[in-house]
């Protein structure tokens, strides 16, 4: 087991933020960016998908206003991490429905965020674990990861788990020797990183009430991806 160590003990100077839906943003990586961004790190978020199938069947919330509010609570968290002042990408690919790789819409796709790499150029990428049991988080990855070595970008990377400790299968989680495990203590920002989860409205509360199957994140959840520390997978030998 690895100690967990200071963020600010990272070299990186301009951290890519990969986040598949608002939310994951600060659940997966809110401590760690809360406290970079205090220390002068610059930041880019992306959000890949509009996030609209989190209540497909409310009345009162069609798809692209539940879009927008969930634009706007991206936006919302970014500020209260302190990145309200640093760029962001919203790529608005369909919740849910993301375009297949190798499509045209996966091509397109890819384009946008090799731009952005390009541009900004980071030395750090925070993105979905790779086999996260969603989805849009393991194409979020495989875009990501496509759009890096198209670049001929090679950034560190640590990716964070969401659903992998609920949800995951045996294959879901790292094989041995495969990640090696990396823990922060980011207690000095766990309020910031709950006031940043909170945020999320739509995905928090009873906002959205007239949707049975309404997706809603439960308090298990949030409490285990909000606890001091904050930890990722990285490539290369388990220690
Ligand atoms: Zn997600």
């Amino acid at each position: 087991m690895s100690q967990a160590r200071d963020p600010r003990m990272l070299a990186a100077r301009n951290i890519l933020i990969v986040a598949p839906h608002a939310d994951d943003e600060s659940l997966g990586c809110g401590g760690l960016a809360a406290i970079l961004a205090r220390d002068g790190r610059h930041f880019h978020t992306l959000f890949v998908t509009d996030g609209g199938a989190s209540h497909r069947n409310s009345p009162t919330w069609p798809r692209p206003a539940l879009a927008a509010k969930r634009l706007q609570e991206a936006e919302d968290a970014l500020a209260i991490l302190g990145l309200g002042v640093m760029p962001r990408s919203f790529l608005d690919l369909p919740d849910a429905d993301l375009p297949e790789e190798g499509s045209s819409g996966w091509d397109a796709a890819l384009g946008v965020i090799r731009a952005v790499a390009a541009g900004f150029g980071p030395d750090l990428v925070l993105l979905p674990w790779r086999r996260d049991p969603h989805s849009d988080h393991r194409a979020a990855w495989h875009l990501v990861t496509q759009a890096l070595a198209l670049e001929g970008l090679t950034p560190d990377r640590l990716e964070y788990a969401i659903w992998l400790d609920e949800l995951g299968a045996a294959d879901d989680h790292p094989r041995p020797g495969e990640m090696r495990r990396v823990s922060f203590d980011i207690a000095a920002a766990v309020e910031t990183k709950r006031a940043a989860v909170a945020a999320h409205l739509s995905q928090t509360t009873a906002l959205i009430d007239d949707d049975p199957d309404g997706f809603r994140l439960d308090e298990t959840t949030i409490a285990r991806l909000t606890g001091p520390i904050e930890s990722y997978w990285q490539d290369g030998q388990a220690d």
